[in-house]
């Protein structure tokens, strides 16, 4: 709609050219004063309307206007500059159906802005008949432009609801297609996490320790893990009942998770076991990250009612480029086996090539 409108003083220009001749200069002037401030106006209507967008019923009547502004001031072309002469008349009315015709296809999805544009067109033009009511070449210019632009209204009706049609089906589908990536993204994330304690579950710890060594593989850089294995949890179990467990193990996710920095990843491998990815980090480093956890828990109780304590063994291994992040995991259960035989609430790490003795 803005292009046609860009467009617009080529029609002036072409009016300009074939009435110079047969319309006093006041009179032309006079239109394309009134044309021109409409016209600007227009513009600048529509230059706001695709700045602040959204389809409200506000920015629909601007439209509108729009449109009837536009029709009355070509309108107002055929009512001041016919009745001159008849060529110029049938020229003129030419004019205004191919202003119609163009407007056309650019209005197809408001039809009643092209209703209002060819009826407030049409309206004036009519009033040329009035005002020069002898030459037979405005009638028949009047008349003309009636039966076109009643024709166009017939022929695009249909033609629009179908335009419309397919944008509300479009529209519809892309909705669709957004509801189906949410519920994906929904099935995914629960795909990848622990129902009890909300932690990335053990399919998607294997797919970050993938990550992490494809990764240090390529730029060298380190990565560690630790193994967290709650001391005598089935003592906790068998004192309190499963559901008490339950808890317990929802609240150590949830203090091993506080003590993280952004980027380190604790997974429930299973059971009561938790394993911490820790990207960027080595072993010197990963080992005071596991005494920090080991006294996080310890310090003070996971449940205030029961009041319930535990403690926990961690293993510690670093990635090295010639083991498979399996191979690193055994290493960490081996550290954990060795925090185990020496007493429990303690960090083992897995040195070297070879896991610890046990
Ligand atoms: P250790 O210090 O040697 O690790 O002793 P432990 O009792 O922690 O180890 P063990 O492997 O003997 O027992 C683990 C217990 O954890 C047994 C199992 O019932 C319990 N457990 C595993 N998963 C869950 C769970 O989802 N909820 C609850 N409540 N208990 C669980
Ligand atoms: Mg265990
Ligand atoms: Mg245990």
């Amino acid at each position: 709609m803005r292009r046609t409108l860009v467009t617009t003083p080529l029609g002036w220009l072409l009016v300009a050219w074939m009435a110079s001749s047969h319309v006093p200069v006041a009179e032309l002037s006079t239109w394309l004063a009134v044309f021109g401030l409409s016209w600007g106006v227009n513009l600048g209507v529509l230059w706001r309307v695709a700045r602040d967008g959204g389809d409200g019923a506000w920015q629909r009547r601007l439209v509108l206007g729009v449109a009837v502004a536009d029709g009355l001031a070509w309108g107002l072309m055929f009512a001041l500059m016919s009745g001159r002469d008849a060529a110029l008349d049938s020229a003129l009315g030419a004019v205004l159906a191919g202003v119609g015709a163009i407007n056309a296809p650019v209005y197809i999805t408001l039809p009643r802005g092209y209703r209002a544009l060819i009826g407030s067109m049409w309206l004036l033009a009519a009033c040329a008949y009035p005002l020069h009511p002898q030459p037979l070449s405005v009638l028949q210019g009047i008349v003309g432009l009636a039966l076109f632009f009643t024709l166009i209204g017939v022929y695009m009706a249909p033609i629009s609801e179908r335009v419309l049609e397919g944008i509300r089906l479009q529209l519809a589908n892309a909705a669709l297609a957004g509801q189906l990536r949410m519920a994906l993204q929904l099935v995914q994330q629960d795909a990848a996490t622990d129902a009890l304690t909300g932690q990335p579950n053990r399919r998607a710890l294997d797919r970050l320790m993938a990550e992490q060594a494809a990764l240090a593989g390529r730029d060298g850089r380190p990565f560690s893990l630790l193994l967290l294995d709650i001391d005598h949890f089935k003592q906790i179990n068998d004192a309190h009942g499963h559901a008490v467990g339950d808890e317990a193990l929802k609240a150590f996710a949830a203090r091993v998770r506080e003590q993280l920095r952004e980027g380190d990843v604790c997974a429930r491998y299973g059971g009561e076991e938790f394993v911490v990815v820790l990207p960027d980090t080595d072993l010197a480093t990963a080992r005071e990250v596991a005494e920090r956890l080991r006294h996080a828990v310890a310090e003070r109780p996971l449940l205030a009612a029961p009041r319930l304590g535990a403690t926990v063994s961690v293993g510690a291994a670093q990635f090295s480029g010639d083991r498979t992040p399996q191979q690193l995991l055994t290493m960490a259960d081996a550290a954990v086996y060795a925090a185990k035989r020496g007493g429990r609430n303690q960090v083992q790490v897995s040195v070297g090539g070879s896991p610890p003795a046990g």
